[in-house]
C-alpha cells in the first residue's frame, strides 16, 4: 500500500516564489525515508503539504488512499490526527509536566482518561523517559526534551510519522540516538519521513534519501 504519493506537485507561494516544482515520488507503507537538501530547498514545504498546512498550486498529493486536493476543509483536523509530527524545537509546553505534554493529543481527541494514561506511559516507556513523567520538561536535557516530543508524536499510534529537522539542536551522538528511535517505530510498521540537512548522519544510517534542490527532486535512492 502507498503511504504518500506526490504527482507533479508544484507549490508557488503568494509572493511568486516556486518552493516545489514538478515533484513526483511515492513512499510505501512501512518505509522510512530521509528528505534532504540545503536550507530553502523545499523540505518544510513538502511536509506542510502532507499535513495540509499548505495546499499545492498544481498536481496531486495522496496520503494513504486520501486525495488531499479533494479533502473538504472540515476534514483537515481528522487528517492531521492520523499523522505524528516532530519539530526541531519540539514545541513542548513548559507550564505542565512531561506526562501532560504527551497526553495533549489524546485529550484533544477525547480519549477516556484511564486509557490515555496507559498510552502516555507506554509512549514514555518506548522513548526511555517513564521515570521523568512528573517533571517539568524545562528541567530535562535537550535530547530528553526531543524524546518527549517524539513520545507526544506517537502516543496516538499514527500510521505516518513526519519529522522536520528533529536533530537540529543536538550533538552527533544524541542525534544518532534520536534517529534510532525513529527506526524503532518504523520496525513496528509506522511509515516515517524525516527532513534533515545532516548528510553525514543520514549517510551512516543507509535508508532511502529523497534529495531536494531548489524545489526539485534531484535524487532518490539509497
Ligand atoms: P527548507 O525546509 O528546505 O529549508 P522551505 O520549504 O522552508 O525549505 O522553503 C522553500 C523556499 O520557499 C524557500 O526559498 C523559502 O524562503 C520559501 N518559502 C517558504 N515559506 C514561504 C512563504 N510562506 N512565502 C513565501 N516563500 C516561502
Ligand atoms: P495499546 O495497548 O494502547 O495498543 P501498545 O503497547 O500497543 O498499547 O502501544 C503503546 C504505545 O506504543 C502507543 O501509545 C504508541 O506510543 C506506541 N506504539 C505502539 N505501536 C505503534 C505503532 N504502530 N506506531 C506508532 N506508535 C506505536
Amino acid at each position: 500500500m502507498t503511504a504518500i504519493r506526490f504527482s507533479n506537485v508544484g507549490k508557488r507561494y503568494p509572493n511568486g516564489h516556486d518552493a516545489l516544482v514538478g515533484l513526483n515520488f511515492t513512499l510505501e507503507s512501512g518505509e522510512l525515508a530521509f528528505l534532504t537538501g540545503h536550507s530553502g530547498a523545499g523540505k518544510s514545504t513538502l511536509l506542510k503539504l502532507i499535513m495540509l498546512m499548505e495546499r499545492p498550486s498544481r498536481g496531486g498529493v495522496w496520503v494513504g488512499d486520501r486525495d488531499l486536493t479533494k479533502l473538504p476543509h472540515k476534514q483537515i483536523p481528522f487528517h492531521r490526527r492520523e499523522i505524528g509530527v516532530v519539530f526541531q524545537n519540539h514545541q513542548l509546553l513548559f507550564d505542565r509536566s512531561v506526562f501532560d505534554n504527551v497526553a495533549l493529543p489524546l485529550q484533544i481527541s477525547g480519549y477516556d482518561p484511564a486509557d490515555a494514561a496507559r498510552r502516555v506511559r507506554a509512549a514514555l516507556d518506548k522513548v526511555g523517559l517513564l521515570s521523568r513523567e512528573k517533571l517539568n520538561p524545562i528541567t530535562l536535557s535537550s535530547g530528553e526534551q526531543q524524546r518527549v516530543g517524539i513520545a507526544r508524536a506517537i502516543v496516538h499510534k499514527p500510521k505516518l510519522l513526519l519529522a522536520d529537522e528533529p536533530t537540529g539542536n543536538l550533538d552527533p551522538d544524541l542525534s544518532e540516538d534520536i534517529m534510532h528511535l525513529f527506526e524503532q517505530f518504523n520496525r513496528i510498521g509506522t511509515t516515517v519521513l524525516i527532513a534533515s540537512h545532516d548528510l553525514s548522519l543520514i549517510n551512516r544510517l543507509r535508508h532511502r534519501v529523497l534529495h531536494l534542490q531548489g524545489g526539485r527532486l534531484v535524487a532518490d535512492g539509497y
